[in-house]
């Protein structure tokens, strides 16, 4: 009773549960890549990987449970550890990234970035943080990591190799986001991670922009990857969820603060990252053609000070972004000339086809206004009128450029331009 071997198939399901390293076929696009990546054999012959929801995994003996104490990863262990639907997507996460040892899973993308710093921090150090970092990333360095003895300093995203200066002996972890958000600077990773790596410090990068389809972190020196899968991956506006892609020198420290945390991620959501996951190259290209024509045509407004998209060069770091990246994606900011909330909201409160919303990377187009408040220390925000966020969503881009071209007109007419 309750031996795995004696229930109708029972002796099949663990042997099908076991891991087996990610599909990576040398050579293949990674376009290519994500069509199949992480289907190891968990489900058979079955495209998708089922939702396999479990808390509870039975062991055949106390033999079988000793052999899975040894080794508590290598297949079905208990539900914190995750299952055949987080194995799926994780190593498909982890096929994307060359050099990557493994990915894990958290229930957002704040919550992935907190482990992966916590996973290299202790009281006494000190850590540097693009200053064009996410501001809650911002929030748990001050308002978090600052109350266990952990001091942050935010570093211009400009810096590249200057970065040496700002090194001091406790320095532990770089955290660099390239592009920066809401300004959408682009840092010179090599340059900051090849210091980082004479000096043993950790490099972390928060790749929600880009994704591995356009940015590889770990493939440019850095110790480990974050993305917010709740934006591009997920893609549908409808999940919350985060991922840590390490290489194997910080591989095993990620994996036990993951666990003692108590980080774990429902396998439903797994598999709606999934399926993000699988049509992500060719929705990243809509996302990125439409953009670029939106800010072009935003460029040529007069009432446009500036449009930030990294695949412009008017935005800083733009020959770094030629150098380093294959492709931009749908999220990039302009710059009002003048004006306050009330002209932002005649600009943005009837747009059609854009939403007013927080987060972005779904198929539908939102519009936001920047608020720098608290969130630039090294070098303060300073920009001539309102700083609004556009995430260019499926729609045709036409449509969207005509929604904006009578939205401007709103604003021309608010400000009595
Ligand atoms: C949204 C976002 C995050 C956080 O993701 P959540 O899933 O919302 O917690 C992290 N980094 C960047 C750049 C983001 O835009």
């Amino acid at each position: 009773m309750g031996r795995l071997a004696d229930q109708p198939g029972g002796d099949r399901r663990l042997s099908r549960a076991r891991r087996t390293p990610p599909v990576s076929p040398a050579g293949d696009a990674v376009a290519t890549t994500i069509v199949h990546a992480g289907r190891n054999g968990y489900a058979e012959g079955i495209v998708n990987p089922p939702v396999w929801r479990a808390s509870t995994m039975l062991f055949d003996s106390i033999a079988d449970l000793d052999a899975a104490l040894r080794a508590p990863d290598a297949a079905l262990f208990y539900g914190r550890r995750g299952g055949p639907t987080h194995w799926a997507l994780e190593d498909a996460l982890t096929a994307l990234e060359p050099g990557a040892a493994g990915t894990k899973l958290y229930p957002s993308g704040v919550a992935a970035i907190a482990t992966a710093l916590l996973s290299v921090l202790a009281a006494g150090d000190h850590v540097l943080i693009a200053d064009s970092a996410y501001d809650p990333t911002r929030l748990f360095a001050d308002g978090f990591l600052k109350r266990f003895g952990i001091a942050a300093t935010y570093y211009p995203p400009g810096i590249g190799a200057g970065i040496a200066a700002l090194i001091e002996a406790n320095t532990r972890a770089i955290l660099i986001e390239s592009p920066g958000s809401l300004t959408f600077e682009v840092e010179d990773v090599p340059a900051i991670t090849a210091i980082a790596r004479e000096r043993g410090i950790a490099t972390i990068m928060d790749n929600t922009w880009a994704t591995p389809l356009r940015f590889q972190p770990l493939a440019h020196g850095c110790d480990m990857s974050v993305q917010a899968l709740t934006k591009y991956v997920g893609g549908h506006s409808d999940l919350m969820m985060g991922s840590v892609t390490a290489a194997e020198s910080h591989w095993a420290r990620l994996k036990t603060t993951t666990y003692r945390l108590g980080q774990t991620v429902s396998p439903d959501d797994a598999a709606l990252a999934l399926r993000g996951l699988r049509t992500l190259a060719v929705r990243l290209d809509r996302h990125e053609s439409s953009a670029i024509k939106v800010a072009r045509w935003l460029e040529t407004q007069p009432l446009v000070a500036q449009v930030r998209h990294p695949a412009l060069p008017s935005c800083p770091g733009h020959e770094v972004f030629t150098r380093d990246f294959t492709g931009a994606t749908g999220l990039f900011a302009f710059v009002l000339t003048a004006g306050g909330r009330a002209d932002t909201a005649a600009l943005l409160d009837d747009l059609r086809h854009f939403g007013i919303g927080f987060s972005w990377g779904g198929f539908e187009s939102l519009a936001i206004p920047a608020d720098f408040t608290g969130c630039r220390t090294a070098r303060p925000a300073d920009f001539p009128g309102p700083v609004i966020r556009l995430s260019i969503g499926l729609e045709d881009p036409d449509d969207l450029i005509a929604d904006l071209a009578a939205g401007l007109a709103r604003y021309a007419a608010a400000l009595g331009a």
